[in-house]
């Protein structure tokens, strides 16, 4: 326990005494002697005395301004323990007690005096213990302390001893810093964020905030022993290797695991700051785990169907033009295959959109199963769906992908009870090559699909160049048939039909025409593929049965009229209601009015066109079978439903003389009609032959160029009139 030091008793001259302490504290203080001055010679030279005495003085009163000046307290003590010199901050610090400061006080009276007058709160009731201990610490070499007046400042004191054995005293008024320390941790501790404070060396954490342990569930004992690194769940950079600033863009994001294992993603806000004298970093953190989850939700709804759950169009576009960008490196191709459900309107309204939506996630579950994980697939529209294949390398690749996803579809989906066919059509795009970025591949593989849908459905199609141009005559043809329609251009002609036994006109074919101004007419081969397309057949279709049944009303005799139907106008669902209002308002009896339709309406099985058909032939209307053995399984749909007429494909009948099989299948065809009991007739007779041909075979109906073109309903009025007149005559009525 270091005592304090004896101070012995000197008799000097004040004046003296303070020259000599000052002489010896000048070189601490950095102050030095110039060589030769007076100062310097002072003591050795008594003589001079009095000069060295002023310059002492002098100096002495400017080391006094100097250390005047500076903004802490300080203070030098001579060997014994006595003051020698003091600036005004000291004494300003002091100032209970700094009327006692002057050169030779004994700092241990100083101190006992503000003892004495409660200066220092913590020697209450220990008063000569604490001064005991005050003037120990006085006596080290070196000493670091902090002390809190009474009157609440605080106080850093330095002291040091001098090579002299004197001591060198600083203060400093830390009131300030510690007021801010104090708040500093108010705001720390009582904050609502959660904060740790990490030490930067060794990633320790040193401080944690009450709103940190309820969150995290660490025991306060526990977190404080815990490592960034040991809560930290996968991030390996701390936050204070970057930028330091606590702005929200510079925060970064975390895992973090809780007390109870489980992760939560957190935005750290760091700044560093000195801990204990170390370096340190406050970071506050903000769980962001709720925030994060609604984002990744926004964002996945953003980009897919909520359906499905496929990719939507926006992020099928993104990932195809990544794709494309890729091929460009290793050049290989990627096919956009773009599906298309075949009826799946109908799906939707005879079973309700509730099955409709099963099927629908039914088939991307399918279609899905068939792809390789560097494929994708989305969902476009209601039942749309486009499949981008990597690395093609042939055409031959799409093809059987092409084929797989049309297999996988082709199998009946079962639901409630309820057995779906829903086939499916594919048009196929390959870039680069159709298509340089995805909206042009997707835009390609859709014109390829309208091929597909065309063909016949079920199948797919590719592509190909001049599909853009045909794109944009049919585009043109659609506006201009929608003119014409609206204008009422589009007339009815009638092609006879010609009974083969007697020779007499027993209906005729109405077979639209339409007069264009600048192409002449056009042909319905070239227009009603495009009117189906679009929708038009449907106001055509009726706009022909009405015209169709208002002229057959009109004609001499009893005559049939056959009008052509498309399959879509079986889709509309008011196919049945038409037809009977057609016939009422001309006035034509049923059994005088034929519809034609073609096997393509019976590739879908469907319950709804086959009761239509039964229901139109409960009106007494006769139905035939157009085209026929131009389909795939033409013979089984004549078990499907009781056709009264077969119409024999023009095909066949243009082979006939000089076709072998050609005139087998005629032959067959016409047998089979007999047995059944329908009125066989044959299409497109041209010469004499082709009839001579099918009489003998005992075919009993013909039309074709031969007997007569279409014509206008004028000169059928005329035909039938003259035939009225002419009963019973054997020869054929009309010739082409
Ligand atoms: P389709 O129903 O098989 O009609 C017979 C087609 O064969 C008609 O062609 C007719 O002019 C043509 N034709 C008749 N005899 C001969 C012949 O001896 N030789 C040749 N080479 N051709 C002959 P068109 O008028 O061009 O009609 C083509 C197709 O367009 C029709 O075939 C039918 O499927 C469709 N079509 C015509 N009018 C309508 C209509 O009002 N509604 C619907 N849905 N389709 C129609
Ligand atoms: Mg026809
Ligand atoms: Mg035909």
């Amino acid at each position: 326990m270091p005592v304090a030091r004896p101070i012995r008793p000197k008799k000097r001259r004040v004046a003296a005494q303070r020259t000599r302490r000052w002489l010896k504290a000048a070189p601490k203080l950095g102050l030095r002697a110039r060589p030769g001055s007076a100062t310097g010679d002072a003591l050795r030279d008594c003589s001079d005395g009095e000069t060295a005495l002023a310059e002492a003085r002098k100096a002495h009163d400017r080391l006094h301004e100097a250390i005047d000046l500076l903004p802490q307290g300080i203070v030098f003590f001579d060997a014994e323990g006595r003051f020698v010199l003091w600036n005004r901050k000291y004494a300003e610090i002091y100032n209970a007690t700094s009327h006692m400061f002057r050169p030779g006080a004994r700092f241990e009276d100083i101190v006992r005096a503000g003892v004495a007058q409660e200066c220092y709160p913590e020697a209450k009731g220990r008063e000569e213990e604490w001064i005991t201990e005050r003037m120990a610490q006085f006596a080290k070499p070196t000493n670091r302390r902090e002390v809190t007046l009474t009157d609440g400042r605080c106080l850093l004191i330095e002291e040091r001893a001098t090579k002299d054995g004197g001591v060198v005293g600083l203060r400093v008024d830390i009131t300030e810093l510690k007021q801010r320390e104090a708040s500093f941790r108010l705001l720390f501790e009582s904050n609502p964020v959660p904060m740790i404070v990490c030490e930067i060396d060794t990633k320790r954490v040193v401080g944690v905030n009450e709103a940190a342990l309820a969150h995290y569930g660490y025991p306060r004992e526990k977190f404080e022993k815990l490592t960034i690194h040991d809560i930290q769940a996968f991030e390996p950079d701390l936050p204070w290797d970057g930028d330091q600033s606590i702005d929200e863009r510079n925060a970064r994001t975390w895992q973090h695991t809780k007390a109870d294992g489980s992760l939560i993603d957190v935005a750290v806000y760091s700044r560093r700051l000195t801990f204990e004298e170390r370096p340190a970093a406050l970071l506050a953190l903000m769980d962001i785990t709720e925030r994060k989850r609604a984002e990744a939700h926004l964002a996945f709804a953003a980009q897919h169907d909520n359906l499905t759950g496929l990719a939507n169009r926006a992020l099928l576009c993104r990932q195809l033009d990544d794709r494309l960008i890729h091929t460009r490196r290793n050049r290989k191709k990627v096919a956009v295959l773009f599906l298309n459900l075949d009826g799946f309107k109908a799906i939707n309204d005879t079973l309700g959109h509730g099955i409709g939506d099963r099927v629908l996630v039914g088939v991307a579950r399918r279609l899905q199963s068939v792809l390789r994980e560097e494929d994708s697939i989305a969902r476009l529209g209601s039942d749309e769906f486009a499949i981008v294949q990597s690395d093609v390398t042939r055409p031959e690749d799409a093809a059987l992908l092409a084929e797989r996803l049309l297999m996988t579809n082709s199998d009946p989906y079962v639901f409630d009870g309820h057995t779906v066919m829903c086939g499916a059509s594919i048009g196929i795009a390959i870039g680069p090559g159709d298509g340089e970025d995805a909206d042009k591949l997707l835009k390609n593989a859709n014109m390829a699909l309208s091929r597909a849908k065309s063909e016949g459905r079920g199948v797919f199609s590719f592509f190909e160049a001049d599909m853009d141009a045909r794109a944009q005559k049919r585009r043109h043809i659609e506006m201009e048939l929608r003119a014409a329609i609206d204008d009422g251009a589009l007339q009815a002609h009638y092609q006879p039909l010609i009974d083969l036994k007697s020779g007499r006109i027993t209906g005729a074919e109405a077979l639209v025409r339409w007069p264009h101004p600048v192409r002449g007419t056009v042909s319905p081969a070239e227009f009603i593929p495009v009117a189906e397309e679009t929708g038009l057949i449907n106001p055509i279709g009726n706009l022909m049965l009405r015209r169709a049944c208002m002229d057959a009303a009109s004609w001499p005799g009893d005559a049939r009229v056959a009008v052509n139907l498309s399959p879509l106008q079986f889709r509309v669902g008011n196919l049945l209601a038409m037809v009977m209002d057609a016939l009422k308002q001309s006035g034509l009896p049923p059994r005088r009015l034929e519809l034609e339709i073609t096997e393509t309406l019976l590739l879908e099985k469907s319950d709804h066109v086959l009761a239509t058909l039964h229901a139109l032939r409960a009106l007494g209307v006769r139905i035939s079978m157009d085209d026929f053995g131009t389909g795939y399984s033409s013979l089984s749909y004549l078990r499907s439903f009781p056709f009264d007429k077969i119409k024999i494909d023009r095909s066949f009948v243009s082979d006939l003389a000089a076709n072998h099989e050609a005139h087998a299948i005629v032959r067959s065809i016409i047998s089979l009609g007999m047995s059944l009991g329908v009125t066989i007739t044959a299409e497109g007779v041209e010469t004499e032959a082709e009839l001579g041909c099918l009489r003998a075979e005992g075919c009993h109906e013909a039309q074709g160029f031969l007997f007569s073109r279409a014509r206008p309903n004028a000169e059928i009025v005329q035909l039938l009139a003259a035939q009225h007149a002419v009963l019973g005559s054997a020869q054929p009525a009309v010739m082409g």
